[in-house]
């Protein structure tokens, strides 16, 4: 399973991937040029706009193209699996379901009664749920996939 550090030009590429489950790394910030030591150090593959940086061996060149095409071309290139759910968009963190119980009061009264299954990230502590917004994604998600 390939994992990717992602050039911090490209924010919605990365969350469009953690939201397909694929482990999508920023480099902390400021430290850009470290990118290629961080890939090589977690074995990373490095999603880029810089030509230099994406001519390397372990790393992808993409233009500024909108992510969805970004990540059709990562999804041809590499091996990845695709989990949605499973990795949170914010920072990365993995995502677990946990009890309906857990988030009383954590979450917002309506969506409590209106959901029963929900996902905690273990990184930061976002909270998710299918709410509308899921089938949009799902739909993007998809179309993704299919093209
Ligand atoms: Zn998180």
């Amino acid at each position: 399973m390939t994992k990717f550090l992602v050039d911090r030009m490209l924010g919605q590429t990365a969350k469009w991937l953690r939201l397909l489950g694929v482990d999508a790394a920023y480099a902390p910030k400021g430290e850009d040029e470290k990118l290629q030591e961080i890939a090589d150090e977690e074995d990373r593959v490095i999603i880029t706009r810089d030509k230099e940086l994406g001519s390397e061996e372990n790393a992808i060149l993409v233009e500024k193209k909108p992510p969805e095409k970004i990540i059709k071309k990562v999804l041809d290139e590499y091996d990845v699996e695709i989990k949605p759910l499973t990795r949170c968009s914010k920072c990365n963190g993995v995502v677990e379901k946990v009890e309906k119980e857990e988030v009383e009061g954590e979450v917002p009264e309506n969506v409590f009664e209106l959901n029963d299954e929900f996902w905690c990230c273990v990184g930061c502590g976002q909270y998710y749920w299918r709410g509308s917004h899921w089938e949009k994604i799902m739909e993007k998600i998809e179309g993704i996939l299919d093209d």
